[in-house]
């Protein structure tokens, strides 16, 4: 059985572990790997290098850093079919889609190549006599990831171009459950020209985790998964000093009102609400059906759902994979179970699907529950699956008000025509990022990515301004140079 070991100080290294766990194959069902779980001691080596990178790192001119961001980015575009190949065999997901992360996650890297540009500081000429004042900022020091399953090249990529970048070293504890990808951008980060050091991937569990939130050494933690996992991070990561950023999981609505273009909005919300078998932060777990629009909006849902083509991720003519692990996939099933029992209707019932030749897959086809109610699991859980849970609104300030209540505030969108009805949702909703017509509306490299309420716990978004923010602290420096008084005797020896 292969083991994937940790990547620490440009090697890969066993260090002291001697616990493991195991990495399946999602569309067979077959162990295929053994991944190292880490102990203290192996967070300690890894802090331990990237703290001796960053007094080289942090000193190296913004040109250098900007030519191995440069250097990194080429990378991905030569390996994408080998990275999407890594994803898919691990996390399930088609291959289209594992490329459409990794594309997302290069663009925080191209974002990352004009760092030098958005790193420009600030100067007040002349704030009083001889007296200028001009501010910059400053990396941090050793900064770390704590990385969910369901991007495993894509969120990583939110967090270490920016802190690379910035001048900062970093240690990244990817999901055990699909970790090999995360050493293969080590390995590419290295050809790059980054030091070694300056990167560095330990693999593990809650072990690793603890002792990064717990360690002296680390400045600085980004976190992205559960919510209740995201909350727990912030407040022990806080308690040790460290500035935390942790963005959480979702319940994303999307409103279709009556004027929408039904056809669109159903084909939108299919792709939405199954790509990925619904593993995404993003996708869109509820629809919010309004006034006369339900009936028909079902019947098309219902449709569409049917003609969704779910196999193994590395065939092409699959739009939708596996989940990730068996549990996940019982974890689902068992939604669906509960929502038939709690009263909801069940239009689409992917339970009992078994795809040829992969009978042992973790595979379940895409569900769809109207009739949900708020009180009901399927609205109240991330499932986290391919459910789409249908609940009617009489009007759009009711379905605004439905999702402000909502404990989640990741994503939305709604559907229409009407601009005055999509102005008043967007300005009304209390989400963090909102499609006009568009159903998942994650924002490009320049803007930041962050939900609001219990989607994002603290106040930091990722990537963008407010990483370039996060992985750095400000210094204003107020300047005088005193000038020597002309003198109109003869110069003397003094
Ligand atoms: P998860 O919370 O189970 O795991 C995330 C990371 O935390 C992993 O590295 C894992 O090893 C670690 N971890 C898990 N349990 C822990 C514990 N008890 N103590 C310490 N560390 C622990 O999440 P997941 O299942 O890997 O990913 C899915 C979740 O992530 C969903 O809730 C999804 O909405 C969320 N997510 C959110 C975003 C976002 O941008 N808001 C993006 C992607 C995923």
């Amino acid at each position: 059985m292969r083991t994937i070991e940790h990547w620490i100080d440009g090697t890969t290294t066993r260090g002291g572990s001697t616990r493991t766990g195991e990495v399946y194959d999602p569309a067979t069902g077959r162990r295929q790997a053994d991944v190292l779980l880490a102990e203290p001691s192996d967070v300690d080596t890894a802090v331990a290098a990237a703290a001796k990178a960053f007094a080289l790192w942090s000193d190296s001119s913004l040109t250098r850093r900007a030519r191995v961001m440069f250097a990194f980015r080429e990378l991905l575009v030569r390996h994408e079919d080998e990275l999407a190949r890594i994803i898919s065999s691990e996390h399930g997901k088609v291959i289209d889609d594992a490329r459409g992360e990794i594309v997302r996650g290069r663009e925080v890297v191209e974002y990352a190549c004009g760092i030098a540009e958005a790193l420009k500081g600030s100067f007040s000429d002349q704030v009083s006599s001889d007296v200028d004042v001009y501010g910059f900022r400053q990396p941090l020091g050793v900064c770390a990831g704590i990385t969910p399953f369901n991007f495993p090249i894509m969120v990583p990529l939110w967090m270490h171009p920016m802190a690379i970048a910035t001048g900062n070293t970093f240690v990244l504890k990817p999901s055990e459950r699909d970790p090999s990808v995360s050493r293969m951008v080590a390995e590419l980060y290295a050809e790059a020209g980054l030091p070694d050091g300056v990167f560095n991937v330990v693999q593990g569990d809650k072990v690793a985790v603890d002792a990064i939130l717990d360690h002296p050494g680390i400045a600085a933690v980004s976190f992205v998964g559960s919510t209740p996992v995201a909350k727990y991070v912030h407040e022990r990561a806080s308690a040790t000093g460290k500035r935390v950023q942790a963005l959480g999981g979702a319940k994303n609505h999307a409103v279709v009102l009556p004027d929408a273009d039904l056809e669109f909005a159903a084909d939108q919300l299919t792709a939405a609400a199954f790509g990925s078998a619904g593993q995404r932060c993003m996708a869109v777990s509820v629809g919010v059906a309004v006034g006369d629009a339900a009936d028909a909006l079902v019947k098309v849902l219902e449709r569409k759902a049917g003609e969704v083509k779910v196999g193994p991720g590395s065939e092409p003519s699959s739009d939708m994979g596996p989940l990730v692990t068996r549990a996940a996939k019982e974890r689902v099933v068992n939604a669906v179970a509960t929502g038939a029992e709690q009263g909801a209707t069940v239009v689409v019932d992917g339970r009992g699907l078994s795809v040829d030749g992969h009978e042992d897959g973790f595979f379940v086809g895409p569900s769809i529950l109207d009739h949900v109610t708020t009180d009901m699991d399927a609205y109240r859980e991330e499932i986290f699956g391919p459910v789409l849970s249908v609940v009617r609104c009489d009007t759009v300030d009711e379905a605004i008000a439905l999702i402000n209540a909502n404990p989640y505030g990741n994503g939305t969108a709604i559907f229409t025509s009407s601009g005055d009805a999509a102005r008043r949702f967007q300005r009304a909703v209390k989400v963090g990022m909102v499609g006009v017509n568009v159903p998942i509306p994650v924002p490009m490299s320049y803007y930041s990515f962050g939900g609001w309420k219990d989607s994002l716990i603290g106040d930091s978004p990722i990537h963008g301004p407010e990483g370039v923010r996060f992985y750095t602290r400000a210094k204003v420096v107020t300047s005088r140079w005193p000038h020597a008084r002309a003198r109109f005797s003869f110069p003397a020896s003094e």
